[in-house]
């Protein structure tokens, strides 16, 4: 084994550790805690495997300035269904209407949850006191749409560090700086079911063995799958670089079915250093709506509402336009009727037409007081990765918004232009295909956040992660423990522990890099079949030529190469879902120059994906499976609804 140079931990290769408990939680973000909170309130036992420290990991771990789909919060004016029958059509249907109706009926509660752990959800300082996105009553502030009030301002960056202590307080045991890598299965009665799961300390190369009688899996979603720039790693993608998918791909390994996963969409911010850092540069999305735009001559660009009209004041910009019951959140939704975009609904040749020059600035200094202080304070700065790169550093530099612009790149708005090939798993990605008790297509093995297929935010993290939480928690109350398969635990230390016997080898940043342009060449904008399986070819022989190269000298270098070990295996699922949709579709960002035609009507479905025997194996799920989503939920959780639902008649009846 290659020596451990200056290494300041332990060695513990070849040791091992077996961990028992009911409920094993795969991943430590938000959706993870909540569900090992949800799981402990039950009183059952709980382990919980994150890959980095839970005190701060995951996408919400840096923060996040707004919390979606609070539809039951008491200044509300919609309802969980309305907003959530929103995101199934907003997206045509490929959408994640379970996990979405989930959000929109328990993400509130959460966040009631959240205050009593100690994260900060109010303005109770009274620093907007008076303002226009604030009730005054319950000091909960709004962002986009101020006439409904279902989208809250809060202060992300509290949140991790108080469901850290609310997991320790509840007796969860938090196994940190491990990495899970593959889960375990059993046969029972004929039927595969879960049986925990494999890992690996980060620090020490310990072999960790996890037995649990059901697994919930919320390791997010992939990426570096087409983007990776070895010098630039950290600002690789927009989540964390420690999530990569790697629930995807021991999932894929398992026999678990996904759905959606031939959906990718052009690069976004945040990309293999091909952008500046996200909420950096001066836009009108999102953390930053509504910002005043103007062009390079500091002439305004003007906001139109969904139906054209200019709008003239500031405050216009957050209420929806006459005979509009409500909009999604600003700036991003392209579907009309939940539309209430920027200046830039005005197409960009539009704009140059109309005479305004590049380049385009966030002029936050015309903004009225409180709207530019809560963008510029609170969105910029509790945003994810904006605290100390953003607001520290450009206030630490001088800009001053009351006197500054921030300059916009790209063609307008954006903070870069990438190219079709340059793709991202980004929106509502693909991922776990799952039930009404988010249970995947393994008996005990469950899924949450944004691991799940058509997942996006927080709200829909939390929710889903309890949710999760408690179904499988009612699981594990009445079944046994899975026996082990010793033999599979050997083959999987074999794996995980070989490029340390490698001397000299390949580093993982060169396999990372290969795959990505192999995806780049073989699955970009444009696909078809003789491409997808080029590549599918070129990813094998990686496997049996760079993979056995594989090389590093300690426990860390180690995790890494067992991500591009997960990031190979997921681009070849990636592939395998592209082959298997033969035609090409707007919503999924899908075009086959084979199969030219868009969204055929007996292709308008789910085409999910799993293996067994090695084997590809596809099926079609329809659309609307999960059925009418209240009706539904309300079959199947009336005991929450009786302990939690005194709130919810309230919202319903308005
Ligand atoms: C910069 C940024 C800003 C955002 N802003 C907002 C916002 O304002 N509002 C909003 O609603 N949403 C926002 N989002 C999205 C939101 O943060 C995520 O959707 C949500 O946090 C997902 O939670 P999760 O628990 O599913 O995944 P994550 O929080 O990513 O958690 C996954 C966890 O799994 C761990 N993990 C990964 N692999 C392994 C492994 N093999 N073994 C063990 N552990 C593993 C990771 O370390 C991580 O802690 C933002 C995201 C980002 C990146």
């Amino acid at each position: 084994m290659n020596t451990l140079y200056r290494w300041p931990y332990e060695n513990e290769f070849g040791k091992r550790e077996t961990v028992t408990s009911d409920v094993l939680v795969l991943g430590g973000g938000l959706a993870g805690c909540y569900a090992a909170i949800a799981a402990a309130r039950k009183g059952l036992s709980v382990v919980l495997v994150e890959k980095g420290a839970t005190e701060r990991s995951g996408a919400a771990g840096s923060g996040f300035d707004h919390w979606e789909s609070a539809c039951t919060n008491p200044c509300s004016k919609v309802t969980a269904k309305e907003i959530a029958e929103a995101y199934i059509e907003e997206q045509d249907y490929y959408s994640n209407g379970i996990a979405h109706y989930i959000e929109c009926r328990e993400g509130y509660d959460r966040l009631l949850d959240m205050e009593s752990f100690g994260g900060k959800v109010r303005d109770t300082e009274d620093e907007f006191k008076g303002a226009e996105f604030r009730d005054n009553e319950t000091k909960l502030m709004f962002a986009y749409d101020y006439a409904n009030r279902f989208t809250l301002r809060v202060w992300g960056s509290t949140f991790k560090p108080a469901l850290y202590k609310e997991l320790l307080r509840l007796g969860v045991k938090v196994c940190d700086r491990t990495e899970a890598t593959a889960l375990l299965t059993a046969m029972e009665n004929g039927k595969k079911r879960g049986a925990g799961a494999v890992g690996m300390n980060v620090r020490t190369g310990k072999l960790m063995v996890f037995r649990a009688k059901s697994t919930i899996l919320a390791m997010s979603r992939p990426a570096r799958v087409w983007l990776f720039n070895p010098d630039l790693v950290g600002l690789c993608e927009f989540r964390p670089p420690q999530s990569i998918g790697s629930g995807h791909a021991m999932g894929y390994r398992a026999g678990i079915e996904f759905t959606m996963m031939e959906k990718s969409v052009k690069g976004e911010f945040s990309a293999a250093g091909r952008s500046f850092p996200p909420y950096g540069t001066g836009n009108n999305h999102n953390t930053w709506y509504a910002a005043t735009m103007v062009d390079a001559r500091g002439v305004e660009i003007p906001y139109v509402n969904r139906d054209g009209v200019e709008l003239k004041t500031v405050s216009e910009r957050y209420y929806p336009a006459p005979g509009q019951k409500f909009f999604l959140k600003g700036g991003v939704i392209d579907e009309a009727k939940y539309e209430y975009r920027g200046p830039e609904t005005l197409d960009f040749q539009e704009l140059m037409r109309r005479g305004y020059e590049l380049p385009f600035y966030a002029d936050l200094s015309r903004m009225p007081e409180m709207e530019r202080k809560v963008i510029w304070g609170v969105m910029v700065g509790e945003e994810g990765k904006t605290k100390i790169p953003i607001l520290q550093n450009y206030t630490e530099r001088g800009f001053d918004p009351e006197k500054h612009m921030l300059q916009s790149y790209g063609t307008g708005w954006q903070s870069a232009s990438f190219l079709g090939q340059e793709r991202q798993l980004f929106g509502a990605a693909g991922g776990l295909m799952h039930d009404w008790d988010l249970k995947t297509n393994i008996d005990g093995i469950y899924g949450a956040g944004d691991q799940l297929y058509a997942s996006d935010c927080c709200g829909f993290a939390a929710a889903t992660g309890y949710y999760a939480g408690r179904k499988a928690a009612d699981y594990a109350a009445s079944a046994e423990l899975a026996p082990i398969d010793e033999g599979e635990v050997e083959k999987e230390k074999q794996r995980l522990y070989a490029p340390m016997y490698v001397e000299d080898g390949m580093d993982w940043r060169e396999l990372n890099m290969a795959i990505s342009k192999a995806m780049q060449n073989y699955c970009g904008g444009v696909k078809c079949r003789e491409l997808l399986k080029e590549g599918l070819d070129l990813l094998e022989s990686y496997e049996r030529e760079a993979v056995p190269m594989l090389s590093c000298a300690n426990p860390h270098e180690l995790m890494r190469t067992h991500e591009v070990l997960d990031i190979l295996e997921v681009s070849k699922l990636i592939l395998n879902a592209c082959l298997l949709r033969e035609s090409s579709s707007r919503p999924l960002c899908f075009e086959r120059s084979d199969f030219p035609e868009m969204d055929p009507k007996e292709d308008q479905c789910f085409i999910t994906i799993r293996q067994e025997n090695g084997q590809v194996v596809g099926g079609r799920v329809p659309h609307g499976y999960y059925g009418d989503v209240e009706e539904e939920y309300e079959k199947r959780n009336q005991d929450y609804i009786a302990e939690h639902g005194k709130m919810y008649p309230s919202a319903k009846s308005r």
